[in-house]
């Protein structure tokens, strides 16, 4: 168990999301030794601290803490993006680092856990604040990072712009081209598909949780999508969602949920474009939902989630805005609703609680009142997995087309379904009628890949 701890609740949190499924399944019984493993893992290798000091607008000194966790690297290099948000603390960084090293793990490519980060606040900043801000983040960073020994990327509030200003003073610095970071322009290094990554890759992760529940007969076509947030990850979801013939019947930002105003339609390919647009101008959904085209289509409630709000049947979930975004009483009204499948596109998307309700809830008899949950760590791998490939691209000094990179993308995510569907049949005990539980195999999973791999290297024995 974990001792004298710091108060860090959100990395309590998915620790012991991540512990509670392994000591409910049978896999201490059969390998007892694996508790020290878990001692081990939950350890970060190496916290990096330190102080950004940049220079507004106005000539003002602005100083932010930047981090960088590197939580585990028995499988590759650190990997992880970068969060600049103004909740940004070593709890937050420690879950998501924690998260990251057994999401990589069910990527099956050979990449380590780290994430890293700031307080900057990115809203209301002008590009060349965040320009200043980014260079004298990089400035620090740049001395703990490189190809082969930690990869950062993009999260919250860090896009392709962010990681061309933190390249371009890495190469300046060092003095090297070099697949330092992921999420690059595509026409200096980036891998296509990499925006789209994981949006997509959730959606093709949901298909196969469809698939299977329905015994092949259903997909995507005609099911109606609850989806929050709007940035990188709800965006791409909601496109791909209307590709396949779904619907979206919500978007959010942090300020208030946009929904349908009836239970017929979906938001269209150019009002999702639309929000994008905004996105990149750093405003609120709140400044378009006044605009005739949104007004008499949309209702906009200020400061709500949409799970609630949302007139008529729901038939999937996809959280993707930030964590403990879903409650357990939201976890309720979204069953009450109709929701069967809910994946979260964000890290640690649920609270526990939520997470409890779903998990009570895995009947798999046609017509009952149940959902079936699918953890960030496994739903929402595509990002980091086509970062994987962005790395074996650069290394290769070669460029995949988009067909190329979008197949890869669909067979990594139908082999991450697959591995937390046969490892929780392996290790949870099934009752009848029941749904294997995704997260239960999905945590299993990654953590005996990155465990075993971590006794090869004698971390412990
Ligand atoms: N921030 C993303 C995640 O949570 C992507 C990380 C990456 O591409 O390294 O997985």
């Amino acid at each position: 168990m974990m001792q004298n701890l710091p108060f860090e609740p959100e990395f309590e949190q998915a620790y012991k999301e991540l512990a509670s499924t392994l000591e409910n399944s049978t896999l201490f019984q059969k390998k007892p030794e694996y508790r020290k493993a878990l001692q081990v893992v939950s350890v970060p290798e190496r916290v990096i601290q330190f102080r950004v000091v940049w220079e507004d607008d106005k000539g003002q000194v602005q100083i932010n803490r930047g981090y960088r966790v590197q939580f585990n690297s028995a499988l590759g290099p650190y990997k992880g993006g970068l969060r600049f948000h103004p909740t940004v603390n070593l709890s937050i960084l420690k879950f998501l680092g924690f998260e990251q090293i057994f999401k990589n793990a069910l990527t099956g490519l050979n990449m380590g856990g780290g994430k890293g980060g700031s307080d900057f606040d990115p809203k209301g900043k002008t590009d060349n604040e965040i320009r200043r801000f980014c260079v004298s983040f990089m400035t620090e960073l740049c001395k703990h990072i490189g190809a082969d020994t930690d990869v950062p990327a993009g999260d919250i509030g860090v896009t392709g712009r962010e990681v061309g200003f933190m390249f371009g003073q890495y190469k300046k610095i060092r003095n090297q081209w070099e697949g330092v970071l992921t999420g690059k322009g595509g026409s200096w290094g980036g891998s296509l598909i990499r925006p789209e990554a994981t949006g997509y890759g959730v959606v093709y992760y949901v298909e196969h949780m469809i698939k299977h529940a329905s015994g092949g007969k259903e997909s995507f076509a005609g099911k109606r999508v609850a989806i929050s947030g709007s940035g990188n990850v709800a965006q791409y979801a909601a496109l791909k969602v209307i590709e396949l013939g779904g619907s979206v019947v919500s978007l959010s930002d942090s300020q208030g949920a946009l929904v349908l105003n009836g239970e017929e339609g979906s938001f269209t390919v150019e009002e999702i474009n639309t929000i994008a647009e905004i996105k990149v101008q750093r405003k609120q959904i709140s400044e378009l939902a006044t605009e005739a085209a949104f007004s008499s289509k949309f209702k906009y409630i200020p400061g709500a989630r949409p799970w609630t709000n949302i007139a008529g049947r729901i038939d999937v979930a996809l959280p993707s805005a930030t964590q403990n975004e879903v409650s357990g009483d939201e976890a309720k009204a979204l069953i009450a609703a109709g929701c069967k499948f809910l994946a979260e596109g964000s890290n640690m998307g649920s609270t526990q609680e939520a997470i409890d309700v779903f998990e009570a809830h895995r009947d798999a008899n046609p017509g009952a009142a149940a959902i079936w949950y699918a953890p960030g760590k496994a739903a929402n791998a595509g990002g980091v997995a086509v970062s994987g490939l962005e790395m074996a691209q650069n290394s290769a000094r070669v460029n995949w087309s988009r067909e190329e990179v979008d197949s890869r993308l669909k067979k990594i995510m139908e082999d991450c379904f697959n591995n937390g569907l046969a490892t929780a049949k392996e290790y949870v005990t099934p009752a009848e009628g029941v749904l294997p539980s995704l997260v239960a195999g999905s945590n299993i999973a990654g953590f005996t890949k990155v465990a075993e791999a971590m006794k090869e290297h004698g971390d412990w024995w």
